[in-house]
């Protein structure tokens, strides 16, 4: 069989590829489950005569075992819709795997960088949105999409379930420590537009990776990555040599154990975190979306 390859160029990946991983499956509401590979977590939605999925996970065997998953919840009906959280394979890089007749809803700055990439496996958006806000109508089944801003990756959307009160937002905030080393985050104006989304009446958080959260832990992960770039900061005026990832971790935990020390992964990650923020700081950013007003900036591409 051949196989999907995302970007990979090695065949030394193909039994990587190919495994496929039980899914853990748990139902949030009449209508809306999350799943999750043991890393990346995301939902799907049941219509009236369909499914409605969100991403496709990161391997094509990930996405085949996340199809198996769908149809032991919700037996009868296809996936005839996929939403895109965001560009990154890891999270939608399978739809030819998943479900390669549907309709791909994303972000319009999203389906740009995903014509140009070309990567083997993931379908192209066949509905383009643009804007903070759409409200959407699937096959019976109302939500909203919103783009709050460049946060991480291209054109991340949002999903609000205002009948559940339940926020989907995959790769932003976690509900934990655990961030790997934030690539593709945009510190400028990432916990400003974070924040902007807790004015939604949520209870029930979903991350686009580990565990489900509540609405508590989504303000405290807020308060976690600001209060982390504070001290980020900090460390140059006290001359921590900030190029050093123990001497960051040993810096940064110290001043944020009290608050943040509970949370899950704080000591493995704290330093890595730091790592990333500091080169923010140094940088000024990493390209467009890390200007002050990016919805600007990027509407003016097309
Ligand atoms: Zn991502």
């Amino acid at each position: 069989m051949t196989q999907h390859m995302g970007i990979f160029t090695s065949d030394k990946l193909l039994d990587y590829l190919a495994a496929e991983p039980d899914m853990q499956t748990e139902k949030l509401s009449e209508r809306l489950w999350t799943v999750s590979d043991g890393l990346c977590r995301t939902i799907f939605l049941e219509c009236d005569n369909s499914v409605v999925a969100f991403d496709t996970f990161g391997t094509p065997g990930r996405a085949r075992a996340y199809r198996a998953a769908i149809e032991r919840a919700v037996s009868g009906k296809p996936v005839k819709t996929v939403v895109y959280s965001h560009d990154h394979l890891d999270h939608a890089g399978f739809g030819a795997d998943f479900a390669p007749d549907a309709e791909i809803v994303a972000d319009e700055m999203t389906a740009k960088v995903i014509d140009l990439r070309k990567a083997d496996g993931q379908l192209p958006v066949t509905k383009q949105l643009s804007g903070r806000e759409n409200p959407m109508n699937i096959d019976g089944a109302d939500f909203l999409l919103i783009n709050p801003g460049p946060t991480h990756g291209t054109g991340n959307l949002s999903a609000y379930f205002a009948e559940e009160k339940i926020l989907f937002s995959s790769d932003t905030i976690l509900p934990d420590a655990r961030y790997g080393f934030m690539p593709d985050y945009h510190l400028t104006n990432f916990v400003r537009f974070m924040r902007e989304l807790a004015d939604l009446d949520f209870r029930i958080f979903v991350p686009g990776r580990h565990q489900v959260a509540d609405r508590e832990q989504f303000i405290k992960g807020c308060d976690y990555i600001e209060a982390l770039s504070l001290a980020c900061q900090q460390a140059f005026v006290e001359m921590v040599p900030i190029w050093v990832h123990d001497a960051m971790a040993e810096y940064c935990s110290a001043k944020l154990r009290n608050r943040f020390g509970d949370l899950d992964g704080f000591d493995q990650h704290i330093g890595q975190t730091a790592i990333r923020i500091v080169h923010h700081y140094l940088m000024g950013g990493w390209g467009l979306e890390d200007t002050p007003e990016p919805g600007i900036l990027l509407a003016q591409q097309t």
